[in-house]
């Protein structure tokens, strides 16, 4: 499975993009701890669902807007699951009205929500990524932070925020093997656009006619989330695929064969690039190229 024995924190997994999330990345052999703000119910629900799909996660009851809680919700996951290599920064809120409305407090709700909720999140996993020197952040971020939506300037902002952040933090931990991304959904089926004013106008704007699906971003969160640069000691075997089992790259399998050739001060032809897919593998060529 593509992410068996990988630990993952979804924030905000009871609804919507998130719960679709911690389904998908259940189903590709993760252990999730999922939080959420008010949906008790919902929780334990999805609890029981994923526990009839012999998957392993945890909900915690943990508001994003407080580093404290951010940090129960991290120590919580290292207590049951031993470590966090993913987190996927989701949960957040609208709250839509023309600037002119809009008062101190809901600017404020918003911001606290989407951007410092992401700020809490990453501050408390960090120092455990980097002791691992592994891990992969993701942040849901928007269209709206990208283009701008009018009557969300409280939401665009902290879209827009959470894309600074992603592009610091990424330069920032880089060199720890700790990769940060952002997404930018468009409009996705989910209760948060249920009450949107626009919907019509938005939808001609929709070159597929209709606002996406929570599991069409799953499927995207999956895909980043699983080149996780890291490779655990004990599966290093002579037979380990180094795409499959040790999460390598083609560009790593190129760096490989480089060094090869400079250890041993020899030249392998480039075709036989696609032959090198394990330990095993490297031997009989440096073997068979050492005899010529
Ligand atoms: P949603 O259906 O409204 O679900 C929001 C989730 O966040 C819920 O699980 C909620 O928990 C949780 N949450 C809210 N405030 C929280 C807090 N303070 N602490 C912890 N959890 C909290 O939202 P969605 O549409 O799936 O959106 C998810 C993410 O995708 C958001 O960041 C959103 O900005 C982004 N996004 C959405 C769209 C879209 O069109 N829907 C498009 C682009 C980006 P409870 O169930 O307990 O309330």
């Amino acid at each position: 499975m593509l992410l068996k024995s990988k630990v993952a924190i979804v924030t905000g997994g009871t609804r919507g993009i998130g719960r679709a999330i911690v389904f998908d990345l259940i189903q590709n052999g993760a252990k999730v701890l999922f939080t959420y703000l008010k949906s008790d119910e919902s929780a334990g629900i999805i609890l029981d669902e994923i526990k009839g799909l012999k998957g392993e996660a945890e909900a915690i009851k943990a508001d994003v807007r407080l580093y404290d809680e951010a940090k129960k919700a991290v120590e919580e996951t290292v207590n049951r699951f031993g470590k966090v290599d993913i987190l996927v920064n989701n949960a957040g809120i609208t709250k839509d009205k023309a600037l002119m409305m809009m008062e101190p407090s809901e600017w404020l709700d918003v911001i606290n929500t989407d951007l410092t909720g992401y700020f809490n999140m990453a501050k408390a996993c960090i120092v455990t990524m980097m002791k691992q020197k592994s891990g992969v952040i993701v942040n849901i971020s928007s269209i709206a932070g990208v283009v701008g939506m009018p009557r969300q300037v409280n939401y665009s902002s902290a879209k827009a925020g959470e894309l600074g952040l992603t592009k610091s933090l990424a330069k920032e931990v880089a060199s720890y093997g700790i990769r940060v991304n952002a997404v930018a959904p468009g409009f996705i089926d989910t209760d948060m656009t249920k009450e949107l004013k626009q919907k019509d106008e938005f939808l001609k704007m929709i070159p597929f006619g209709r606002f996406g699906k929570p599991e069409e971003v799953a499927k995207v969160i999956k895909k980043l989330v699983a080149e996780i640069v890291e490779v655990e000691i004990d599966k290093i075997t002579p037979e380990a695929s180094f795409v499959e089992d040790l999460g390598m790259d083609s560009m790593m399998v190129l760096e490989i064969l480089a060094s090869i050739e400079k250890k041993y001060k020899l030249r392998i032809p480039e075709e036989n690039l696609t032959k090198i897919t394990n330990l095993s593998k490297v031997v009989e060529l440096v073997d068979e190229f050492l005899v010529k």
